[in-house]
């Protein structure tokens, strides 16, 4: 008896040691989180302590008192002046599996047996900002600090111009949001910036909680807003009345409200967001649903941490830290050498993540990577996933050093800017993927044509450039290991009908670095021939619609190359004909820029896109201020959504029906 009560103590102690432990270092990681805004741990890792802590409470009935579970975000800091909140700010308890999520329920049925109407509303992983207005005018932006105590940050909340300075209301009232870095702003921002900012949600952190105002107008954020924290009157009765009082006040509200009235319900809400928030151009990491009734919500309270009235429903963390073991370096078809990542295996998102992409030696720079550092590893939807930063240095941690020699072909290698090139045009490596480019679907169109097939011929046929393609013989084919009569015949088939070619796909097959296929289409839109392009100067170039400097720069330097110019002469003495033929069929879409989204029944999006632009229009694959018309199809998202904010004319398969008459298809 006397052993079990001392193995039971024994094991007290070592649990509590345990949660001193976790406390400190939970803490330390909190400050660097929400003080710093320099996170060196992933929010996957946090949690995952954060949950062994909730545990340990749980059995030993013990919270130490500077435990983060009872504590919401952050002290604020000295150099801003403080602001105690009219209304205590919350932080959100969390659940991550359907399961955690039926028990939440259950909890809420203790107090509400009927289940309670909730709402589901996307979860954007940004900071807390609370706007304070009275008499309809804007007093105040605060963060939500340590939840009672914020930081005064007006000045620079006063930087983003989306929200309103006046509003009809003119009581007082507090407006909660989140302030959010849009993730295709920051990809520009760091394109410039001196120090590249490792993921959304630390970026926006960083600039609102920045003394410097000017730094927070330079990234860009904006805020939406999902919640009245405080308001005088009672005329808000319910989320569904929240949501509405900030659209009606001029308040930018994130266009997606599920109303639920079953779990069933609020599962295919959840379901609905974590198959649309992919697309969208903000970070998300989860959805929050909420209690709508106002009165019931009273009736739940709050914990000392989070209202009782919602939940965040945490989608899986797709970032998360490991060793980078070593650099290892590619050449890319422009002899462009990219580094590759090896990394010590870990699990993210369900798969075991081994490398990953560094840009360029300029970019392991700015990163601070080095061999034997703790990297920062981020999967969206690239299969590939990207480092971020390094968070973590330890004494054997090395350098990478930049490769002096091609690690294909030996040749020396040379720096252009932030760039390192393999300036062999012969690099086997180079010649193969240059091979591929060129055969692929939306280029030369050469059926049968593969990888494999490139390596055969540049190995034994000494195929070293597309043109030599048009040389081979049926002898030469059949030599080949694994090519008899019909797949030698195919192929030279397939060669022989490609070079009757559209100017664009024939453009595109080049493989000027940064020409795609629009920019290819652009460009024989604008020259019409090759020869154009070809003696075209920069000035007439960067007028092509979408062309910027670099694009131009790398069109112009592709045609200055002898040898380039050498090759795209023995291509159309080999009998290759690009031409130009857009013939237009009428001008119902005359100068209109469309944009083609969701599911269409009748057409494939090439056949819509085809019609388009015979019809004088162009199709475009992102909505902006400059989009004429969005022709929406079933299960249409984000870009729809943005089409109805900008007031761009939607129409429906119907209505294109309509328009386009005598072209229907079939
Ligand atoms: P949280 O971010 O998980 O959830 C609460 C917040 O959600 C609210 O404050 C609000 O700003 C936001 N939100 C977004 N959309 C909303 C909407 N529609 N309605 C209501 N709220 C909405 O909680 P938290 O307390 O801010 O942060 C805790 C999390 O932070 C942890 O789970 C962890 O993932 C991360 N963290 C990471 C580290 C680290 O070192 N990596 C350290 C501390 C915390």
């Amino acid at each position: 008896m006397a052993r079990v009560c001392q193995s039971r103590e024994f094991m007290l102690i070592m649990e509590n040691k345990r949660m001193r432990e976790l406390v400190d270092l939970l803490n330390k990681y909190a400050h660097e989180y929400y003080v710093l805004d320099n996170p060196t741990v992933s929010d996957k890792e946090y949690d995952a302590l954060y949950d062994e802590l909730v545990m340990l409470e749980g059995e030993t009935g013990v919270v130490l008192h500077d435990s983060p579970t009872r504590r919401v975000g952050g002290e604020p800091i000295a150099a801003f002046k403080k602001h105690t909140h009219i209304e205590r700010l919350y932080s959100l308890d969390k659940a991550t599996s359907t399961e955690q999520l039926s028990a939440y329920f259950q909890r809420v049925a203790k107090v509400t047996p009927k289940f309670p109407r909730c709402t589901v509303e996307y979860k954007f992983d940004g900071l807390t900002v609370c706007l304070t207005y009275n008499e309809g005018k804007f007093i105040r932006a605060t963060t939500r600090g340590n939840g009672t105590v914020g930081e005064d940050v007006t000045a620079q909340v006063l930087t983003i111009k989306s929200f309103p300075l006046t509003i009809d209301y003119k009581g007082l009232v507090e407006v909660k949001g989140e302030a959010v870095i849009r993730l295709s702003v920051l990809e520009k921002y760091n394109e410039t910036a001196a120090e590249p900012l490792k993921n959304a949600r630390n970026a926006v952190a960083g600039a609102i909680r920045n003394l410097n105002p000017k730094e927070t107008q330079k990234r860009n954020p904006e805020i939406l807003f999902y919640d009245i924290n405080y308001i005088e009157s009672g005329i808000i009765n319910s989320q569904e009345d929240s949501i509405a009082f900030l659209k009606n006040n001029g308040f930018k509200v994130f266009d997606f409200l599920r109303v639920c009235n079953s779990e069933q319900e609020v599962i295919n809400s959840i379901e609905e967001i974590n198959a649309g928030r992919k697309k969208l151009d903000v970070l998300t990491d989860g959805v929050v649903i909420k209690v709508s009734d106002f009165a019931l919500r009273d009736q739940l309270g709050a914990t000392e941490k989070f209202p009782r009235w919602a939940i965040a429903y945490k989608f899986e963390a797709e970032e998360t830290t490991t060793i980078l073991q070593d650099v290892v370096w590619q050449v890319g078809r422009t002899g462009k050498l990219t580094p590759l990542a090896i990394l010590q295996p870990v699990e993210l998102c369900g798969v075991t993540v081994r490398k990953a992409t560094l840009n360029n030696p300029g970019d392991i720079q700015r990163k601070g990577v080095k061999i034997n550092s703790r990297v920062l590893v981020r999967r969206s939807n690239e299969v590939i996933p990207e480092i971020l930063g390094t968070t973590e240095y330890f004494l054997d941690s090395v350098e990478v050093k930049n490769p002096t020699v091609c690690p294909e072909c030996s040749s020396e290698l040379v720096e252009v800017g932030a760039n390192i090139f393999c300036l062999n045009k012969e690099c086997r490596r180079r010649v193969i993927l240059n091979l591929s480019n060129f055969a692929q679907k939306d280029c030369m169109n050469i059926d049968g044509f593969s990888e494999m097939t490139a390596e055969a011929l540049y190995d034994n046929l000494s195929v070293r450039a597309p043109s030599d393609l048009y040389k081979i013989t049926r002898e030469q084919l059949l030599e080949l290991e694994g090519f008899q009569d019909k797949k030698a015949d195919n192929l030279l088939a397939s060669i022989e009908k490609s070079k009757k070619v559209s100017l664009e796909s024939f453009i595109f097959a080049l493989g000027i670095e940064g020409v795609g296929k629009k920019t290819a289409k652009d460009l024989a839109k604008k020259f019409k021939s090759i020869n154009n392009l070809a003696s075209a100067p920069r000035e007439q170039i960067i007028q092509t619609d979408e062309i910027g400097d670099i694009i131009a720069d790398n069109v112009v330097n592709y045609f200055a190359d002898q040898y380039n110019v050498s090759e795209v002469n023995k291509l159309i003495e080999l009998g290759v004909v690009p031409t130009y033929d857009n013939v237009l069929l009428g001008d119902v879409f005359s100068g209109k820029k469309v944009v083609l989204t969701g599911t269409l029944q009748k057409y494939k999006r090439s056949e819509a896109q085809k019609i388009i632009e015979s019809l004088g229009g162009e199709v475009s694959g992102s909505v902006s201020k400059l989009t004429s018309m969005v022709l929406a199809g079933e299960e249409a998202g984000s870009k729809l959504d943005k089409a109805r904010a900008l007031g761009v004319e939607i129409i429906t398969e119907e209505q294109f029906d309509q328009m386009i008459g005598d072209l229907k298809k079939g």
